[in-house]
Order: C-alpha cells, then sequence, then structure tokens
C-alpha cells in the first residue's frame, strides 16, 4: 500500500432517463416528452460515438422506463462494452415512495437490465440523489455491490452507513458501516443543473450556462485530485438529453482529452468500486 504509483481514476457515467425524468415530475405533454426522446434517439448516439472515438470506458445508470421504451439503444450502449447500471424503474426518487414501491420498482427494473446483459446491476444510482431510509437495507438485499448516489466524500469512495438516527432536535446517531460501496458524487460534477432550463409551476431552473465555464470548473476539480492525492476517483454525471447538445457535446470531448492528456485512468464505476475494495 505504501509504494504505490499514483491513480487517479475517472468515472464518466451518463443517466440515460430519456422522458422518464420528465414524466415523474408530472410533464407529459408532448413538448418534455420530445426533450426525453432528443437524448435516446439524439444524444445517446452522439456520445456512443464519442466514446469510442477515445476508447473511454463508461457506466449508464438506465430507468426500467427507458430499458422497455427504447430497448435498441439501449442495447447500443450495451454492445458497446459500457456498465449498465439501476437508476429505478420509474425516474420517482425513493425517498417520495413507500418501501413498497421503491423495492417493486428496484426488482423490476433489475429483471430487465438481466434480460439486457445477463446479470444483474452491480450498481444503483437514485433518481435525482434521494435514497430512502429503506434504501441501504434494500440494496443489500438485492445483491448490489456499490451505490452512487451520495456525496459524503468526493475522491474516495466509502462504505455506507445503515441505521441512521436523524432528528432536529438531538444530535445525529450514526449507524453502522455495511458493505455496500459508495462512490460519491456531486451536483456540480453533473451537466444537469449547469445546462438544463426547467420551468414548473413553483420553481425555474434557470440552466443554459456556458459550457466552457463549467469545463473549467470539471476540469479544475480533477486537477486538485491529481495535485492532492495519490489515489482517487472522481465521477462526471451527464445526461444524453443534456450533453447531446452540439456545444456541450464539443466541451466533452475537451473533457476527455484533458483528462486523457493529464494521466487519468478511465474506469467504469463498477471496476473504480472493486479498485477501492482492493486497496
Ligand atoms: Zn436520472
Amino acid at each position: 500500500m505504501s509504494e504505490r504509483r499514483p491513480q487517479h481514476i475517472v468515472c464518466l457515467s451518463f443517466d440515460f432517463d430519456a422522458m422518464s425524468g420528465f414524466i415523474s415530475r408530472g410533464m407529459n405533454s408532448p413538448s418534455p416528452i420530445s426533450r426525453g426522446e432528443f437524448g435516446a434517439n439524439v444524444g445517446a448516439q452522439r456520445i456512443l460515438d464519442l466514446l469510442k472515438k477515445y476508447d473511454v470506458p463508461s457506466s449508464w445508470y438506465i430507468p426500467g422506463h427507458t430499458l422497455e421504451t427504447y430497448p435498441t439503444q439501449c442495447q447500443r450502449v450495451f454492445d458497446a462494452g459500457h456498465e449498465i447500471g439501476h437508476h429505478g424503474w420509474t425516474h420517482v426518487p425513493p425517498a417520495n415512495m413507500t418501501r413498497e414501491q421503491e423495492e417493486a420498482g428496484l426488482v423490476r427494473a433489475n429483471e430487465q437490465i438481466k434480460k439486457l446483459t445477463g446479470q444483474y446491476a452491480r450498481g444503483y444510482r437514485s433518481p435525482s440523489w434521494d435514497l430512502s431510509p429503506h434504501s441501504v437495507e434494500l440494496l443489500i438485499k438485492h445483491g448490489f455491490y456499490y451505490d452512487s448516489s451520495m456525496m459524503g466524500d468526493d475522491y474516495t469512495p466509502y462504505r455506507v452507513r445503515q441505521g441512521d438516527v436523524i432528528t432536529l432536535e438531538q444530535p445525529a446517531l450514526f449507524g453502522q458501516e455495511t458493505k455496500l460501496i459508495e462512490m460519491p458524487i456531486s451536483w456540480s460534477l453533473d451537466d444537469y443543473p449547469h445546462f438544463e432550463f426547467v420551468r414548473t409551476n413553483t420553481t425555474i431552473l434557470p440552466g443554459n450556462m456556458n459550457a466552457h465555464h463549467v469545463l473549467q470548473n470539471w476540469s479544475d476539480d480533477f486537477f486538485y485530485l491529481r495535485d492532492h492525492l495519490q489515489w482517487g476517483v472522481i465521477t462526471y454525471t451527464f445526461h444524453p438529453f443534456v450533453i447531446g447538445r452540439g456545444h456541450r457535446m464539443i466541451v466533452l470531448e475537451k473533457l476527455i482529452r484533458m483528462l486523457k492528456d493529464s494521466g487519468a485512468s478511465f474506469m467504469r464505476l463498477a471496476d473504480a468500486a472493486a479498485a477501492y475494495d482492493a486497496r
């Protein structure tokens, strides 16, 4: 462990929501549906071509709704050698579901993943990054190896706790660590809040940031890892309907080139989790 060479792992991950995220917010009229369709029919193909050009492995978290709506597109992702991870069946965050609804969706989408890949998903990523109090127990029960929905570290995976007691008026009581590995994520390393314009009856997400400015944030987070840690993982999260637009694809390509030139090791999340486990 002491004399190891530095290793800076980059995980590119794609949440292949297509229209499921809009539907889960009650946005099922033709225009929002078409935004999701763009991801499935245009964005995902562009991304697969780019990943192939640079020979970069990646992880795709696909809701059951997308798996069953766009089987051909999902097959293409799998055939290209990318990891297929679990992203719920609907895109409703577990925190908004009962335990029964959550488990039913977990099982239903996992069967669909098995149909595509021949095995159940090793990794889970919660829709909208909001786990329920039952999620960890259900993920362990259903044999998941890692989760990627939490933000308790940035470059170092960790073991997920179970049984925390968190109340308003008392200090937090932390539960026990489990064997489930957390591959941490961050909203700042996610394309969605930077770029996507979303208007609901009560909120506006302005999005539409200058992609080159965002690229600087994303690059600097890798440079910090490279310059301060001997070993670590940085996970970027993209959505085909968001990053798949022309000016953002240019920035994604620049990011990949910069990471390659800076000595990054690209891995699928399951492989990065295994590398953490092996240490
Ligand atoms: Zn999603």
